[in-house]
């Protein structure tokens, strides 16, 4: 099955390493006109080399108004994936306030706010689109010190089926994936320890994790038009993890 974006634009928060980083890339060998969102200018700097179709933003997610006034130089967009998102590891007697607040800003404050000024655009354009939330198999499974994390991907879960149902009507699908352990950076800072790892993993029926491909597939076919008419589902990228 072959997916062609040309003619698409695309924007990609979190573009910076990893899954997202992996799908901005993607999206513009497929043919899309990328703009890559993250807070590090070294990671867009490198972004560039390999791409230099590629348009490069630099913004902290968790500062609205920085975010507002960036935002408004990017113009329309086709396609957007909200995969910015942070982790942050302790038991749930240890949460701090601060925690808490980081992990909402960037896990989810942000996905609405990058999504209120695209879908917004769509809507006025009348063009349709899609979008993809990055959200996690921590959405649906209690994870040991991941109390905040499995919060804000269970509320991200919540929203994208909201904005599924407010946004069909003008022909804006939005849906997400739920990946288990990805050994990104993100993936390496919580589960390197075989000790902590090996439980989750046996539970995997396909007996390992999912490598950042296996996440991007799953971006890519749910932005297409091969899923026109998925809206709203929340699509595990887990082996079968949920199944059991
Ligand atoms: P990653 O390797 O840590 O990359 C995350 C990217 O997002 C980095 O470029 C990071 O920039 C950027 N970012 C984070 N906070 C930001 C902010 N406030 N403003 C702008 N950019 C920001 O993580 P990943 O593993 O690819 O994760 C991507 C998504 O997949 C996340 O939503 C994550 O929750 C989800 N996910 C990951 C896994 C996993 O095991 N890895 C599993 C399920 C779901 P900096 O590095 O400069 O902060």
């Amino acid at each position: 099955m072959e997916i062609s974006f040309v003619g698409k634009r695309a924007l990609v928060t979190g573009a910076g390493k990893g899954i997202g980083r992996a799908t901005a890339l993607t999206l513009a060998r497929c043919g899309a006109k990328v703009t890559a969102i993250t807070r590090s200018q070294a990671d867009l700097n490198g972004l560039m080399q390999e791409c230099p179709s590629i348009i490069p933003v630099c913004v902290d997610l968790a500062d609205w108004e920085a975010t507002e006034a960036t935002l408004q130089d990017v113009g329309p967009i086709d396609l957007l994936v909200n995969n910015a998102g942070c982790s942050s590891l302790q038991p749930f007697l240890e949460v701090t306030p601060d925690q808490f607040d980081r992990l909402f800003n960037v896990n989810v404050k942000a996905v609405v706010h990058v999504s209120q000024v695209v879908a917004r655009g769509m809507k006025a354009r009348g063009s349709g689109g899609s979008i993809v939330n990055v959200s996690s198999q921590a959405s649906k499974c209690a994870l040991r010190d991941h109390a905040m994390y499995c919060a804000t991907k269970g509320a991200l879960d919540m929203l994208t089926k909201v904005m599924a149902l407010e946004l069909g009507p003008h022909q804006i699908r939005v849906n997400s994936v739920n990946p288990t352990v990805v050994m990104t950076e993100m993936g390496r800072m919580a589960w390197s320890d075989p000790d902590k790892a090996n439980p989750v993993l046996s539970r995997v029926p396909l007996g390992r994790f999912a490598e950042v491909d296996d996440v991007v597939n799953s971006v890519l076919f749910l932005l297409s038009d091969k899923s026109n008419m998925t809206n709203g589902v929340t699509l595990p990228v887990d082996g079968g993890f949920l199944a059991c």
